[in-house]
């Protein structure tokens, strides 16, 4: 069966599911909704999400990295559904196929994870923007590209 609330397929019931915790219960009555959606809303608050944005310099004929700095992209909590909300980050505009490599950072109070996730176009995009949104259970995806064209990264997991 599947979790009510990450939707993670359990095959082994012990009474809670193994991803995120959440009671195995059966039936899909209104009255899981809304449990689901408490259950979901005490373990994403708190949560915030930051891109590592890198800073370069000319030097020469290379670049030297002058600056590393976490950008806030969102807390998960205020995505709603299927919603892509598209960063306000200085990216240069440029046209590629190849994926794009994105350094994540998941914070909680004290506790802080880093992720690296790849985004792999299709065919090819321009990188104009960068979006964030809901991934299936307990996660966050990334798109690439405009809102009319677009590669979506890899989960990056919230818990
Ligand atoms: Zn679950």
């Amino acid at each position: 069966m599947r979790c009510n609330c990450c939707r993670a397929e359990v095959t082994q019931f012990n009474g809670q599911c193994p991803v995120c915790g959440f009671p195995m219960l059966t039936g899909g009555d209104i009255e899981i909704e809304s449990f689901v959606r408490s259950y979901r809303e005490n373990k994403l608050r708190g949560v915030t999400v930051y891109l590592k944005t890198y800073e370069y310099e000319p030097e020469g004929r290379s670049l030297r990295l002058v600056n590393t700095r976490y950008v806030e992209v969102a807390e998960p909590l205020s995505l709603g559904d299927g919603e892509i909300r598209w960063l306000d980050l200085p990216f240069m505009a440029i046209e590629s196929s190849r994926p794009v490599s994105l350094d994540v950072c998941v914070r909680r109070g004290n506790d802080e994870r880093e992720y690296t996730v790849a985004a792999v176009p299709s065919g090819t995009i321009s990188h104009q923007a960068i979006g964030v949104t809901p991934g299936e259970g307990f996660s966050i995806q990334f798109a690439v590209g405009s809102a009319e064209t677009y590669a979506l990264s890899e989960r990056v997991p919230l818990l």
